[in-house]
């Protein structure tokens, strides 16, 4: 059990391994591929640079394949959680769907964007980012923004600096308790902030999923399986 007690700070960190059950894929796991392509092949600036409509064509597969999936028990679980804890609990998710919000999450920040969002390509638009469910077969299908770009996925891709880097570094200082769900501990700077926890003293950090992350070693206790499956039995609050 992880024993939440009133006094304390929960940052939550989940990665893909939270949606896998919903059905939308991980791309470090065994099913790692899109059409025999790296996730960072088709998610770079490189790759937009290079090629713009292979990336909507990935991109527009994603939101097809989102669109159809329902939250499981584990983002209820967090959603029940934020509802109890509020504003001591910090969720961090380096997911890009919206199943979290599906599942009543109001509060969650998605530090690699939105798959549901799109925004300017360029660095220096005013445009903010926007709500975008659509797919976008070709070049010519492709919108441009006002300033002449083109519009481009919300996402924060290999090589760009995620969202809310300063809001996150506060809440880890400030947390006493880590819980990270369904991530590899590969792709930074999430994969540091189990070792940046573990260095202050005090603070309990737990992993949950079915296989041992790259940064197993700075959790204290790990629950392993389906996160579905075990974190709604696992959370228990002393408030
Ligand atoms: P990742 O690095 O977070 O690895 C996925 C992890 O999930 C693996 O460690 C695997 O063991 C674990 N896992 C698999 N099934 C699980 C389950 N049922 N319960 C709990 N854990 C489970 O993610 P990635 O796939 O390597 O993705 C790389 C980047 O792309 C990350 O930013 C990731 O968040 C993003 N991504 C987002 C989504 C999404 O929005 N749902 C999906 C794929 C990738
Ligand atoms: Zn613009």
């Amino acid at each position: 059990m992880i024993e939440i007690r009133a006094d304390d700070r929960v940052f939550i960190l989940t990665g893909a391994g939270l949606s896998a059950e919903s059905g939308i894929p991980t791309f470090r796991g065994s099913d790692g591929l899109w059409r025999n392509f790296r996730i960072e092949e088709v998610a770079s600036p490189v790759a937009w640079r290079d090629d713009p409509r292979l990336v909507w064509e990935f991109y527009s597969w994603r939101r097809e394949v989102a669109a159809q999936c329902k939250p499981n028990p584990a983002h209820f679980a967090l959603a029940q959680l934020e509802q109890t804890l509020g504003e001591r609990l910090f969720h961090c998710t380096q997911n890009v769907d919206s199943l979290l919000e599906q599942a009543g999450c109001r509060n969650v920040w998605h530090m690699h964007g939105r798959l549901m969002q799109s925004r300017c390509e360029r660095a220096g638009c005013k445009r903010p980012a926007f709500d975008d469910r659509n797919s976008y077969p070709t070049l010519e299908s492709v919108p441009r923004c006002e300033c002449g770009g083109h519009i481009r996925p919300h996402i924060c891709w290999f090589g760009e600096v995620p969202y809310y880097l300063e809001e996150i570094a506060a809440a880890l200082d400030s947390c006493t308790i880590f819980i990270c769900i369904g991530s590899s501990g590969v792709v930074h700077p999430a994969a540091g902030f189990a070792a940046q926890v573990k260095s202050k003293p005090g603070t309990r950090s737990y992993y949950i999923g079915p296989e041992e992350p790259a940064n197993s070693r700075y959790f204290d206790e790990s629950f392993w399986g389906k996160a579905g499956e075990v974190l709604p039995s696992i959370l228990a609050v002393k408030n």
